[in-house]
């Protein structure tokens, strides 16, 4: 029998890479927002058209990126975050995949600017459905902004799955909340059909999570403090009195990265028995550190699930830290760490 198999050519190769790692408009943003951290930018634009059909665009204060890099920045597998397979039990970057650029590129119209702090000039580059358009010199500020144009636009099945602009919006609000909360040291602006969402300036984790939810959140927040040799715990959770019927306020962060984790949801939830209604739930802001070593994040090209060395433990830990918070603030109902 003659050979029949063959390798894809890399457009095909991206475009179905896309399809993991691109699921929606806020899917971009959060690869975006990410990048821009990984390149240690203290201030972040995040701007919005349409729900993200019409623009995504993220422009960030952070290193740059030289020609060769900017274009090779697009290439799938192309990544400045690891190098090596033993790598992927150390990361202290959101991004390790080079894969999101590469994904993006293959199913809508991209365009960059960037430039490095040293550097005279920089690079304006375009490219769409994997073609680049074109690269040229350009006069732009330190640091990088990607526009992302006409998503899905050779794609029609994944365009008209998309929701209504509004629905877009929400995940998209809901994708800048964690990235914002996780990282309260640099300052967000959000924009939305040209106008102002979000203004957040540089703050602590306490202040943060206030200037996200609004004023009347911070009487509602119970510190909590906890170090243990496998786990550091911060943040916040919510007086019972607030706990709500519906899902809501709910975030934990590993090694500053939002995570989803059902198991640790419930040991929050433990904590909170007897003091809130069986079928209520507890609003909480956790930040977890762990050796990166103990940690598999590499599960889902997502990255929001994590898979812990000794989660019966971290279980363990969790469940009694909150439940000494809450114990300390029915006692002494004023105190007030400030993170
Ligand atoms: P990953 O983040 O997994 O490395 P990406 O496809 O998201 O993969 O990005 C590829 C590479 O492009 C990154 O490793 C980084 O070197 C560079 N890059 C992407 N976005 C930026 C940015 N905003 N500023 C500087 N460099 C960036
Ligand atoms: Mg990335």
């Amino acid at each position: 029998m003659a050979d029949i198999i063959k390798l894809l050519p890399d457009h095909v190769a991206n475009q179905i890479a896309a399809g993991e790692v691109v699921q929606r408009p806020a899917s971009v943003v959060k690869e975006l927002l990410e990048n821009a951290l990984d390149a240690g930018a203290t201030q972040i634009k995040l701007i919005i058209k349409d729900g993200g059909k019409a623009l995504i665009q993220v422009v960030d204060n952070g290193i740059g990126m030289s020609a060769t890099d900017a274009r090779l920045s697009f290439e799938r597998h192309a990544t400045s975050k690891i190098q090596k397979a033993e790598d992927l039990f150390n990361l202290s970057t959101k991004g390790f995949r080079g894969e999101a650029l590469a994904s993006i590129a293959a199913i809508a119209h991209v365009e960059m600017q960037t430039k490095p702090e040293a550097d005279e000039v920089g690079t304006h580059l375009k490219i769409e459905g994997s073609e680049v358009v074109y690269q040229e010199v350009a006069v732009t500020p330190k640091g990088t902004s990607i526009a992302v144009k006409n998503l899905f636009f050779n794609i029609p099945a994944r365009r008209n799955f998309l929701k209504s602009n509004q629905v877009e919006l929400r995940h998209i609000t809901d994708e800048f909340h964690r990235v914002a909360l996780a990282h309260p040291s640099v300052a967000f602006h959000f924009y939305n059909n040209g106008s102002e969402l979000f203004n957040l300036p540089a703050d602590n984790y306490r202040k943060r999570i206030v200037h996200v939810f609004g004023s009347r959140t911070n009487e509602k927040l119970v510190p909590v403090e906890e170090e243990t040799p496998i786990v550091k715990i911060k943040g916040f959770i919510t007086k019972p009195e607030f706990a709500k019927k519906s899902r809501g306020e709910q975030f934990f962060f590993v090694n500053d990265r939002f995570i989803k984790s059902p198991y640790l949801h419930h040991a929050v939830v433990a904590a909170f028995e007897g003091l809130i209604k069986p079928d209520a739930f507890p609003g909480y802001f956790l930040y977890l550190q762990v050796d990166p070593g103990s940690i598999d994040i590499n599960i889902h090209p997502t990255k929001t699930e994590v898979k812990f060395d000794d989660e019966h433990t971290l279980y363990a830990i969790l469940r009694s830290t909150i439940k000494h918070s809450l114990g300390q603030f029915n006692v002494a109902p004023a105190l007030d760490f400030d993170h």
